[in-house]
C-alpha cells in the first residue's frame, strides 16, 4: 500500500480514538495535548483512560464504534487494525489513521530499570534524561498523572498501573514484581512516574526491590509537582522580604486521623511557606488545624490544579476562605495548594492559557 505522510493540526476538532489496550493511553493523551475533543469508542480501556474520562477530559463511550460515532467526527484515529472501520469511514467520508502499537521486544543480555520522573504532566517538563530513556526503552510502566502524553507515536509497549483514587489500582507488590520480572527477561524498563519519583512515588521502594533481585536500577529525577504546581500557577515558594523556606506535606489523612504524623502546630508556627499534596477532601481540616495553632486566618493561600495540563486551574484566597473557593469552583484533583505570604503575591510568569479563577 503506498501512503502519504501529513502532520494534523487536531486542535478544537473532534477526534474518535478506536483500540484496545494500553496502547490508548499515550493515543489519547498525546490527541488531549494537541488540544483534540476526544472521544473513545472501546468497551474496556486502560485505568489512566478512566480516570481522564472521570475528568471530563474526554468521552468514553464504554462500547465499541459505531456508525453515528463517525457522523460525529473529524478524525478517526484506530490502534488495531479493523477492515470494517475502515470501510464505514469511507462511507462516512471521514478521515482514518491509522497508529501502530508496539509488541512486546525482548533482548539478549541484561535487563534494567530506570525510575524515571516524568512531570508534572506536561510533556515540555520531562527531563532531557527522561526523555532519552524513554526513547531507548522496550517496555514503559506508567502511572496515571505521569506525562503519559510522551509516549504518543513512541514505539514502546506500554503498561499501565495507574492508582486512581478510590478506583482501580494495582498494588505496589505487583508493580515491584513486573519490573524485576521484565529486567530479568532482559528488557530496558522504564517506570514513568509523575513528578519526582522520591516525592510521595514510592520511588524508593521499587530501587529497593529491584536491589534486592539484583537488578540493575538508574533513577532519573523529575521535577516535583511540589515545585512546578505552584510556578505553573504563578506562585513562587521562597521570596526575599516573605519567606525562607518551605515545607511539602502529604494531607492524604486529616489532621486528627491516627495515622497523620504530621505536626501541623509547627508547620503553622514554622514562619516559611507551607506546601500540600493529595490534600483536596483534607483541606477544611487542615487549614482549621493551621488557624487553631495560630496562623492567621488572613494569610493567603492558594490551590493550583492540573498544573501543566490544559486543564490548568487557580484559586486564591486565604486560610480562612479556601476550602470553600476551591469547592465553589469545583476544583478536584490533582491539585497543590500553597499556604504562606508568597500566595498574595501577584501572578508571576503564568501563560495566558493558564486562565485564573478570581477568588
Ligand atoms: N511524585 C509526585 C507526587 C505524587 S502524589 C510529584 O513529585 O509531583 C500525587 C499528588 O501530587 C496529587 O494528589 C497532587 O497533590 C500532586 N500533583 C501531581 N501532579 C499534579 C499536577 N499536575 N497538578 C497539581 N497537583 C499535582
Amino acid at each position: 500500500m503506498t501512503t502519504y505522510t501529513a502532520e494534523l493540526d487536531v486542535e478544537g476538532r473532534r477526534v474518535l480514538l478506536v483500540g484496545e489496550g494500553a496502547s490508548l493511553v499515550g493515543e489519547a493523551t498525546g490527541l488531549l495535548a494537541a488540544g483534540a475533543r476526544l472521544t473513545i469508542a472501546a468497551p474496556a480501556v486502560p485505568a489512566t483512560v478512566e480516570d481522564l474520562a472521570s475528568r471530563g477530559l474526554l468521552i468514553w463511550t464504554g462500547a465499541g464504534w459505531g456508525i453515528p460515532d463517525l457522523d460525529t467526527a473529524d478524525l478517526v484515529v484506530a490502534t488495531t487494525s479493523d477492515p470494517a472501520l475502515d470501510a464505514a469511514c469511507r462511507t462516512a467520508r471521514v478521515w482514518l489513521v491509522h497508529r501502530r502499537t508496539a509488541s512486546p521486544r525482548r533482548r539478549n543480555g541484561a535487563g534494567r530499570v530506570t525510575l524515571v520522573g516524568g512531570g508534572p504532566g506536561d510533556p515540555g517538563l520531562l527531563t532531557v534524561a527522561g526523555r532519552d530513556a524513554l526513547a531507548a526503552a522496550d517496555v514503559v510502566v506508567c502511572d496515571r498523572l505521569a506525562p503519559v502524553s510522551a509516549l504518543a507515536g513512541l514505539d514502546v509497549e506500554v503498561v499501565d498501573v495507574a492508582k486512581v483514587p478510590r478506583g482501580r489500582s494495582t498494588s505496589q507488590e505487583a508493580i515491584n514484581a513486573l519490573l524485576v520480572e521484565r529486567a530479568r527477561s532482559g528488557q530496558h524498563v522504564v517506570r514513568l512516574k509523575g513528578g519526582d519519583g522520591y516525592v510521595f512515588g514510592r520511588g524508593g521502594e521499587e530501587a529497593i526491590a529491584c536491589a534486592a533481585a539484583s537488578v540493575e536500577v538508574v533513577v532519573v529525577p523529575g521535577v516535583s509537582s511540589a515545585i512546578a504546581g505552584p510556578a505553573l500557577g504563578g506562585i513562587p515558594l521562597t521570596h526575599r522580604g516573605l519567606s525562607q523556606g518551605f515545607s511539602v506535606v502529604s494531607g492524604h489523612v486529616a489532621p486528627d486521623d491516627p495515622a497523620s504524623t504530621v505536626d501541623y502546630g509547627a508547620l503553622a508556627r514554622s514562619g516559611t511557606t507551607l506546601v500540600l499534596l493529595m490534600a483536596v477532601a483534607t483541606l477544611p481540616a487542615i487549614l482549621e488545624a493551621l488557624r487553631d495553632a495560630g496562623l492567621p486566618p488572613t494569610t493567603p493561600a492558594a490551590t493550583v490544579a492540573d498544573a501543566g495540563l490544559p486543564s490548568q486551574r487557580v484559586v486564591r484566597s486565604t486560610v480562612a476562605h479556601l476550602a470553600e473557593t476551591v469547592q465553589a469552583n469545583g476544583l478536584g484533583a490533582p491539585a497543590i495548594t500553597v499556604v504562606g505570604e508568597v500566595a498574595g503575591l501577584e501572578p508571576l510568569g503564568v501563560r495566558p492559557q493558564a486562565h485564573e479563577t478570581p477568588a
